[in-house]
């Protein structure tokens, strides 16, 4: 029996800050409490530090093919990266091979995720064709501990575009067999179109990217898929809401009380259109789906997190080499692979530019880092909590920390960071996963291999807004 004493911090949750030691047994959460004896545990000393539990990234893209290329970071670098972060467990998107089956899709990324993950990890599974056979095998997903789907509005000319009859219908089949439908929600045709004309202009540089998805793409897009789910009587996620237009929806959607989640990124704070309009091809490290947006947005944004219309937010982690891999798109925006790293990022920039700004406090800061998102991708009570008998998934948060960003001290394994000369202070000194350390003072000591399959199960779990 191994146990750990966290002595002398302050613990932080979703829903409250205190004093309290936490006892760990065995990986699992034994007791928290005021002044716990040690007797035989091995005691971190946490005085200084704030106790929470660790972070859930339900947005992540490692190891994945896209636009002809493979994303720059394996379940290895990644994972790493995430650890470095704080992120404890992540929910990464198994994607379906055109020909293949949603088993198949799983079985690969578990060939993918064995042997190199240093945290505990999910599968939602991507889905690039909507055949009939495929509609079928949606209600098998739960007996594989698998409760989410996604589809995409987006990318039409691919496989991964799906027409709203298809989508519809899966998501009559997901509400019934208790899976979450989880969108991209841009309107895939329009931007098609745009791409087609700004392309016979000869406007081909990465700014166009954002020119030809603008806000009212995504609005529009978010708007057709509440209302679909309403139809169909389903829950639905919109992930990586980007802008106010977007996220209007989704408040009218709570406004009504219809059970949508929403989920925002660190990009959509830390950047803006102005970043993918620099000078050459620079503009090309900051191509993402949705685009950056204008600065103004983030107001509405910020306030989406308060009031709880944006429940999670999620790295949306999906890098690429700016050599060989962004450069794909030198002469044409439209092949520039879409994602930016930004796990390792994630909490320290939302801690940086919401909590150290005033705009969230350290418990909503928990919250849509951990907590919801546990709840919201069917681990809760397991993951996002520091209670008796969750896992003993723990960062201890050093207020004080600071650390600039650039990409030689990044952990992951890209030729460069989005965050480049950004100062942070506030981070992780220490993260635990299961009680086993595995990150200390900027340096990765978790085992590749390590990371655990977390079997999830969608409940549909009604979270706080405040509308
Ligand atoms: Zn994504």
């Amino acid at each position: 029996m191994s146990r750990l004493l966290f002595s002398g911090g302050t613990v932080v949750t979703a829903d409250g800050s205190y004093r309290a030691d936490v006892l760990v047994e065995d990986g699992r959460i034994f007791a928290i409490g005021a002044n716990i004896d040690p007797e035989d545990a091995e005691v971190v000393d946490a005085s200084g530090k704030l106790v929470m539990p660790g972070f859930i990234d339900g947005h992540t893209h490692m190891d994945m093919p896209f636009g002809g290329t493979m994303t720059a970071d394996d379940w290895a670098s990644g994972t790493a990266a995430a650890v470095a972060g704080g992120t404890t467990t992540i929910v990464d998107f198994s994607l379906q091979d055109v020909d293949g089956s949603l088993a198949d899709a799983i079985e690969t990324w578990r060939g993918k995720s064995e042997g190199k993950a240093i945290t505990d990890y999910g599968y939602h599974v991507a889905i690039t064709n909507l055949t009939d056979e495929i509609k079928a095998e949606i209600p098998s997903l739960p007996e594989k501990g698998v409760s989410s789907i996604k589809i995409f509005m987006a990318y039409k000319g691919t496989p991964l575009y799906t027409e709203d009859d298809d989508l519809f219908e899966a998501m009559q089949i997901a509400r019934d067999a208790g899976v979450l439908v989880m969108v991209h929600a841009e309107n895939g045709d329009v931007i098609a179109k745009l791409q087609q004309q700004a392309l016979a202009q000869g406007n081909t540089a990465p700014r166009f990217h954002a020119l030809t998805r603008p806000e009212e793409v995504e609005a529009e897009a978010t708007n057709r898929a509440i209302q679909l789910a309403a139809i169909a009587g389903a829950p639905l996620l919109v992930v990586h809401v980007s802008c106010e237009a977007a996220l209007e929806e989704v408040h009218r959607a709570h406004e009504l009380g219809q059970t949508v989640y929403a989920e925002t990124c660190p990009q959509y704070f830390a950047f803006s259109y102005d970043d993918l309009a620099r000078e050459g091809f620079e503009g090309a490290k900051y191509v993402c789906s949705p685009p950056l947006r204008h600065e103004w947005n983030r107001e509405a944004l910020w306030r989406g997190l308060q009031i709880g219309d944006l429940q999670i937010f999620g790295s949306d982690h999906c890098a690429f080499n700016y050599h060989e891999q962004k450069e794909l798109g030198r002469d044409d925006f439209t092949l520039i692979p879409n994602g930016l790293p930004g796990a390792e990022e994630r909490a320290m920039a939302l801690w940086k530019l919401g909590v150290s700004e005033g705009r969230l406090n350290e418990n909503q800061f928990v919250a849509v880092l951990s907590t919801n998102q546990a709840k919201i991708h069917g681990m809760y009570p397991r993951k996002g909590a520091l209670v008796p008998g969750a896992d003993a998934d723990v960062v201890l948060w050093d207020p004080e920390l600071e650390i600039t960003a650039t990409a030689e001290n990044r952990h992951g394994n890209v030729d460069y960071t989005p965050y480049e000369g950004m100062s942070f202070r506030g981070g992780p000194a220490a993260v635990y996963v299961r009680g086993g350390l595995v990150y200390r003072d900027g340096e990765v000591v978790g085992e590749h291999g390590s990371g655990q399959f977390v079997e999830r199960s969608f409940e549909a779990p009604g979270l706080e807004t405040r509308v």
